[in-house]
């Protein structure tokens, strides 16, 4: 994919040389033109001068002596003043007037204004000139900014190369790829649609999460594509000047019509798509309003068999203008949602086939552990394992490094400075334990892969990798509530242990109710309320902003239900945990000291046959 770029460069070197000859003209030309009226002379000659009688007017300023000659047009001379006690006395004798003011021909205004206001107006107009006549020769192309293009829509144009990105370069997203597959065939063989009478929808809208590859997947499009592609991102239409949106959406679409078959790409539409609502109008969002409105008036005002296809991506799809979402505008949706398992390995595949790697590298494994990630971060594990590669001085890229990485880029960074206090160390180490434990317990939970207790920047203390061993989208209660119970395990073992609680299970209590509250008001998991949706989701994709959507009565018993499920849920893990109080001292005191267990250790300790009660790494009695 190649940019179109206006040649913007004879501009700047034509600007390069006027401002040089600007300054010489200045420098040695000018000076001459505006002192030419001022003689210079000597002090003696100007005494002789005063002598002969010549000399008419004479003004004393500081550091030089003005004077003017008795001609019928005077001339003016200047000389360097001289340390002269009898200048007064010789002046007086002469007869001249000696306290005049003489007016220099030109004043400092007038010669600013003529040796470079005057100058670079003249420049400025010849560059516009040249400017106009070179787009000319573009065919009014218009497309970068030129000296003045206000209001012109700055998109960028791509025109297709064998380079660009192709659809191969996206992983997964397979729907996403078919409609857009079928809406690049439509810009190649129109005729084979027209013949059979269908019409292609004007737009199409990608809707996903952050960093799942709708940019991605457009630019794959123009890379597909053999037709033109303008791609600008919404926030370049929000301007500095009140109109200046509007009129960059008309000269888009102008550029487009111009152009067709086209594509038209506009990235975070939601910038300036956003629900217009009457309020604004008391001042502020006008611009966005008028910006938006134009946009909808284009969109209407072109032939649609013309083939002009707009896309445009979004991560916050609900909150767009209804009028956008309306048939004949972007009528048509495509999912773009986060990698499934298969997704990550396949998107794992593409990043890592750019590094130098170990042959024999295991992504599924690697895949399994970035559970929810997205295209955007798991490119970025790739690319975290390929630096740590670099920082260890090898030219490979190893298991080990993609194993590092998925948890500096999931956890955060691991901060090997923060020290922990060991009181602190062994708490970490209980409440980690604790949580593993009550999962490993339970049959439905999913096995522990890893545990550590080295501090990450992300604020948790210690962090317990869980994997699912598949991919599942239906969760039965019983796996709720022994999530419920899992999330409880920390803060349980560490009461049960060390009979006091710390603040370190703050996000298991904020993870445990929140998962509580969407079984009971959203799940309809409880007997008592049944099917009915207490809670209203406003916000798909960034999470939480659920609303209540019952009467108070029903909302304070709905909290009782949370409550009462949680606690029960704790009452569970509290007794998984103290039938195993040896094991939970014994994985905790490996823990404590090694700082890290993994999955099969844990197991192994878990299910050997139960050690001396005098290794625990608490002794209450100390
Ligand atoms: P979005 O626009 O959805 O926020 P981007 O398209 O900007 O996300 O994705 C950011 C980066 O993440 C891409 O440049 C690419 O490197 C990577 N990426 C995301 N999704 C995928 C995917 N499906 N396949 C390959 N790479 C991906
Ligand atoms: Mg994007
Ligand atoms: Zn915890």
């Amino acid at each position: 994919m190649k940019e179109v770029k206006t040649p913007k460069k004879p501009l700047i070197l034509f600007y390069v040389i006027a401002l040089v000859v600007l300054l010489a003209l200045n420098m040695f030309l000018f000076p001459a033109l505006i002192n030419g009226q001022i003689e210079q002379v000597g002090y003696s000659d100007f005494l002789q001068m005063l002598e002969d009688g010549k000399i008419d007017q004479v003004q004393v300023e500081s550091d030089l002596i003005v004077f003017t000659d008795k001609a019928e047009k005077p001339q003016i001379y200047e000389t360097g003043k001289m340390d002269d006690p009898n200048l007064v006395e010789r002046l007086e004798n002469a007869g001249v007037d000696y306290g005049a003011e003489i007016v220099k021909e030109t004043s400092p205004l007038l010669s600013f204004l003529l040796s470079w206001l005057l100058p670079i107006a003249l420049m400025l107009l010849l560059g516009q000139l040249l400017t106009r006549g070179m787009m000319k020769k573009l065919g009014g192309g218009g497309l970068g900014g030129s000296a003045m293009s206000f209001g012109k829509s700055n998109a960028k144009m791509y025109v297709p190369s064998t380079t660009g990105i192709k659809f191969a370069d996206v992983a997964g997203e397979d729907e996403a790829k078919e409609v857009l597959t079928e809406i690049v065939d439509f810009l190649h063989n129109p005729k084979k649609y027209e013949q059979i009478g269908a019409k292609m929808p004007k737009g199409a809208l990608l809707v996903g999460p952050p960093g799942t590859g709708k940019t991605l997947l457009a630019k794959a499009v123009a890379g597909e594509a053999n037709v033109p592609f303008f791609s600008i991102s919404g926030s370049e239409f929000v301007e500095m000047f009140v109109g200046m949106g509007a009129s960059k959406v008309r000269d888009l679409f102008a550029q487009a019509n111009e152009k067709a078959p086209c594509i038209v790409f506009i990235d975070e539409i939601d910038t300036i798509g956003k629900k217009r609502d009457g309020a604004s109008s008391l001042g502020g969002n006008d611009e966005r309003e008028q910006t938006l409105n134009q946009l909808l008036t284009e969109m209407d005002g072109f032939d649609g068999t013309k083939g002009v296809i707009i896309l445009a991506a979004t991560n916050r799809p609900e909150s767009l203008d209804p009028a956008l979402l309306r048939p004949g505008r972007f009528d048509r949706r495509v999912p773009v949602e986060l990698p499934d398992l298969k997704g990550r390995e396949d998107i794992l595949k593409v990043h890592a086939a750019k590094v130098r790697r170990d042959p024999n590298l295991d992504f599924n494994a690697i895949a399994r552990a970035a559970a929810g990630a997205s295209g955007a971060e798991l490119a970025n594990i790739v690319n975290e394992a390929a630096l740590r590669a670099v920082r260890q001085g090898r030219d490979t890229v190893l298991q080990s490094d993609l194993e590092e990485s998925v948890e500096v880029v999931i956890a955060g960074y691991q901060k090997k400075n923060r020290i922990l206090s060991d009181k602190e160390k062994l708490i970490v180490s209980y409440h980690e334990v604790g949580h593993a434990l009550v999962a490993a317990l339970q049959t439905h939970s999913a096995p522990v892969h890893k545990i550590t207790i080295i501090p990450r920047t992300s604020g948790a203390l210690g962090y317990t990798m869980q994997v699912e061993e598949g991919e599942h989208y239906l969760m039965s209660k019983e796996e709720l509530e022994n999530k419920i119970s899992t999330f409880t395990g920390g803060r349980c073992a560490e009461d049960l242990v060390f009979r006091s609680v710390t603040t370190g299970a703050s996000n298991d209590i904020e993870q445990a109710t929140r998962l509580a509250r969407a079984m009971v008001a959203q799940f309809g998991m409880t007997e008592e309320f049944g099917m009915v949706a207490l809670q209203a989701q406003n916000n798909l994709y960034l999470g939480g902003d659920a609303s209540l959507a019952c009467s108070p009565q029903t909302a304070a018993e709905l909290d009782r239900r949370v409550i009462e499920l949680v606690k029960r849920q704790y009452a569970k893990a509290e007794k998984l945990i103290s039938d195993n109080m040896s094991k939970l001292h014994e994985l905790a005191k490996f823990l404590y000291e090694q700082e890290t267990i993994t999955g099969e250790e844990f197991m192994r300790i878990l299910e050997s046959p139960i050690a001396m009660p005098e290794g625990n790494a608490y002794n209450e009695g100390e």
